[in-house]
């Protein structure tokens, strides 16, 4: 067989079960509401948390970066791609988050493949050496992928249950006479599926008593967690006390594109010399580096963005409850609404974009069987009224297929 015919027979072998639906494009830039199909519909399958995808600062701070820096660098960091902005944006991230010194990757898919192995892999001067991670089992997939890239001779990894510290305890106390060089405990802030912040004060104390490094994905929460969206350790009372934060600036800071590590300045500075997909990739457009520092900007100014989002999460949540839907609690403007049947999820979204409301089902493999859910994302960019047109097409649809 050749491999055409090999993908089209793996293509049809998991089309009704696991295969994303083919996308439903937009016409309209992200924001609130969008257009699809001509017709305007209200946005909550969008990571734009703060309103920021299409905000008018940060679309002028893009335009004067261009005009000022041109459109793209044509080189990697390290040989002529570092312009002042770049270093700018740099110690903006460090300072937000409280941390020594930050590298910027293409993406915090690069960040995270870039971080473990070049780590783990290189001796350091020792002639022999071990290290072990723990890892969250639903750490996001380019966590997994960078513990790939560590050699598993020289790099003990262990899972531990979702969110479960006393797991992890267990795991940490079993090694607790081995002769690991390091070890790493890796966790999201917060859990794309769920919603759920990560237990993080209870990590910081673990990974203090065992002296570990607590590594910390905080793609989903920086502009969205905490009183002043500086992410899950402000919102947890352990801001500043991360060992290593990554995260994305393609969600609430902007969308666009983008990825940072945050850490000691002696491991940023290693970064710059060891981290392939910043040593090898290229830099980070102008454009992108420009809009996120006005990005950053406007959420240290003005809070009210910060508190809009945290507001419409906490109507939405109490509002869809109200309606009869089982929802998964907490406090994220990530807000699964459970359904059970992946057909059902799949049928439900479909009718609610018809009614106006773009959201997006998700089943196995992404979750567990059985647990196929509608995942709504609330958004700043969102007005009350923009929530109550959606809160009826959820009860309209609900009540048509049996499930209020
Ligand atoms: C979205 C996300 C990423 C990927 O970020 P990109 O910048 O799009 O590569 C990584 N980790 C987590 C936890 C995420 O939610």
């Amino acid at each position: 067989m050749n491999y055409v015919d090999l993908l089209t027979a793996e293509l049809s072998r998991i089309q009704d079960a696991n295969t994303f639906k083919r996308e439903t494009p937009l016409e309209s830039a992200q924001g609130g509401v969008v257009t699809v199909n001509g017709k305007q519909v209200v946005m909550l399958a969008a990571n734009n948390y703060l309103g920021m995808s299409n905000h008018p600062v940060v679309r002028k701070a893009a335009i004067e970066g261009i005009k000022k820096y041109g459109y793209g660098v044509a080189s990697v960091r390290f040989i002529c791609g570092t312009q002042t902005i770049h270093l700018e944006l740099e110690k903006k991230i460090s300072r937000f988050l409280g941390m020594e010194d930050t590298i910027l990757f293409s993406s915090c898919f690069a960040a995270n493949e870039g971080f473990f192995a070049s780590i783990t892999n290189e001796k350091l001067g020792l002639a022999e050496y071990q290290d072990a991670i723990y890892t969250d089992k639903l750490n996001h997939a380019s966590i997994i992928d960078g513990i790939r890239l560590c050699k598993s001779e020289t790099t003990d990894k262990k899972i531990y249950n979702h969110a479960d510290v006393a797991h992890l305890e267990q795991l940490l106390e079993a090694d607790k006479d081995k002769n690991f060089r390091m070890r790493i405990i890796a966790t999201d802030g917060v859990f794309s599926m769920e919603g759920d912040i990560a237990p993080l004060a209870k990590l910081v104390e673990i990974a203090h008593r065992y002296q570990a490094i607590l590594f910390v994905d905080d793609s989903h929460a920086v502009g969205v967690c905490g009183k002043r969206g500086r992410g899950t350790p402000e919102a947890c009372g352990v801001h500043g006390k991360i060992d290593v934060m990554t995260g994305t600036l393609g969600k609430a800071i902007g969308g666009a594109a983008g990825g940072y590590i945050s850490g000691k300045k002696e491991l940023v500075a290693y970064l710059r010399q060891k981290s392939r997909p910043y040593t090898f990739s290229n830099s980070l457009p102008p454009a992108i580096v420009c809009a996120c520092m006005a990005a950053f900007d406007l959420l240290t100014k003005d809070l009210s963005i910060v508190r809009k989002l945290q507001d419409n999460t906490a109507y939405f949540r109490k509002e869809i409850k109200a309606l009869g839907f089982t929802i998964l609690d907490g406090t994220h403007p990530i807000v699964p609404i459970m359904l059970g049947e992946a057909s059902l999820a799949q049928d439900m979204s479909a009718a609610l974009l018809k009614a106006g409301v773009y959201i997006k089902g998700l089943w196995f493999p992404v979750v567990p069987k059985g647990e196929a859910r509608l995942r709504t994302q609330i958004s700043a960019a969102l007005s009350k009224k923009d929530i109550d047109r959606a809160l009826n097409a959820f009860e309209h649809v609900g009540k048509k297929f049996n499930v209020i």
